[in-house]
């Protein structure tokens, strides 16, 4: 039997849970869809709100720095996700973003006509693709293929391979470098989503030549509810994007109030209006836990906990009828791992109840996240034997949990 009191003594990243404001009695497996608060965080808004905010007034812009606050929170960003400074910035949510980005890299390839992404991808981001396409009325098409069919669906007339590297429901995850490299020999631009990346593992946008890229502010980076999305433009195209939403924030001289539209140099121009900057400044001082940390560490603590968890869940809850819906090969998926069971939306509430938060998404997969930067492995060890309570003794079988509620 794995020695579990060992694997959390030899935690280089042990240290870090201190640094975060998680219920007592609560094992929280839910990171990929909302991080939990961080002192830091819970302190910065409060200081925002009451110091800048409430005393400096309008003088906050410059004195508080919410002006630049989008850049400086991109470029912090973009260290975790291979990106140079300047390519990266903060703005709106990230289905704005895929907006954005999809419709800037379908200008740079105006004869091609396909927007090319998988039918695993998650449901907004091809949502905005269909928004998009119909509003620019010029016979665009979206083709979703298999995951496992991309690769071979890219040819001469995709403008834009748009795809999501970790896959929400079963935390599948693309080979986004082999993949980018052949959208580009297909002369194709590449678009990748890294909302279950960012903060998750190691990213290297750069390394992989990726054109685009848009991620959430509020998962493995625990910026807060509704944080700021971010997205990347690699450096070389910047200068050819010409943003559809041309707002006075991507302006050149926001306050110089010039009716004309001239977009701001690099990737500023990528910003539309107003940030929020309380929640702004709140994921700033989030990303201050991810400091002297090496994202390869919290890549192999990743895989360690949740190796350890399917094994522990298949050896206490076997004969329960659950079925591994995660890659078993570690390297192939991200930082969650989904078990899909008849009674999952039932048996996740029955977790709930009892302190250990996942979620579940339709038709039956429950999911559990692992952020290595406030889980032990005793967490996920303890999260597997409840789970196996809930099961043994049908504890999910009561009409509270059997309902839905609006959000899962
Ligand atoms: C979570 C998630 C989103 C969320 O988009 P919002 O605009 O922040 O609501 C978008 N795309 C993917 C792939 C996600 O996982």
């Amino acid at each position: 039997m794995t020695d579990i009191a060992a694997l959390d003594r030899a935690d280089p990243l042990a240290a870090k849970r201190a640094e975060f404001l998680i219920p007592e009695g609560v094992i929280y497996l839910d990171g990929n869809s909302l991080g939990p608060l961080t002192k830091g965080a819970q302190a910065r808004i409060a200081s925002a709100v009451a110091d800048e905010w409430g005393e400096m007034l309008i003088r906050g812009w410059n004195d508080a720095g919410w002006f630049t606050a989008p850049g400086r929170v991109g470029d912090r960003i973009g260290a975790l996700i291979g990106a140079p400074p300047g390519s990266v910035t903060a703005a709106d949510n990230t289905s704005i973003n895929v907006f954005k980005c999809l419709s800037a890299a379908l200008a740079m390839r105006p004869d091609r006509k396909v927007v090319l992404s998988d039918s695993g991808n998650f449901p907004t981001d091809l949502y905005i693709a269909e928004g998009l396409i119909a509003g620019l009325g010029g016979g665009h098409r979206l083709k979703t293929v298999a995951p496992e069919e991309v690769a071979d669906a890219l040819d001469e007339d995709v403008a834009v391979m748009m795809l999501t590297e970790v896959d929400y429901r079963t935390g599948r995850r693309h080979d986004m470098a082999g993949l980018t490299r052949r959208a580009h020999e297909v002369g194709a631009l590449a678009m990748w989503d890294l909302a279950h990346s960012a903060g998750a593992f190691e990213v290297d946008l750069t390394g992989a030549g990726a054109d685009f890229a848009v991620g959430c502010g509020y998962k493995y980076l625990n910026g807060g509810p509704g944080a700021p999305a971010f997205l990347y433009v690699r450096p070389e195209r910047q200068a050819r994007v010409r943003p559809l939403i041309s707002g006075w924030m991507g302006h050149e001289a926001p306050f110089a109030f010039d009716p004309d539209y001239r977009p701001l140099e690099g990737i500023g121009r990528m910003r539309v209006g107003t940030p929020p900057v309380i929640s702004l400044k709140g994921l700033d001082a989030a990303l201050d836990v991810f400091d002297g940390v090496e994202m390869a560490a919290i890549r192999a603590k990743s895989i360690s906990l949740s190796e350890l968890f399917i094994a522990e869940v298949e050896r206490r809850c076997a004969g329960h009828g659950l079925r591994l819906v995660s890659p078993r090969d570690p390297a192939v998926r991200g930082s969650q791992v989904s078990f899909a069971h008849e009674q999952g939306y039932a048996a996740m509430q029955a977790l709930i109840a009892r302190g250990v938060i996942g979620d579940f998404r339709a038709p039956d997969v429950m999911r559990f996240g692992f952020a290595p930067l406030y889980l032990s492995h005793a967490d996920v060890a303890a999260a597997a034997g409840v789970l196996a309570e809930v099961l043994d003794g049908r504890l999910w079988d009561r009409p509270e949990y059997l309902t839905r509620s609006d959000v899962t």
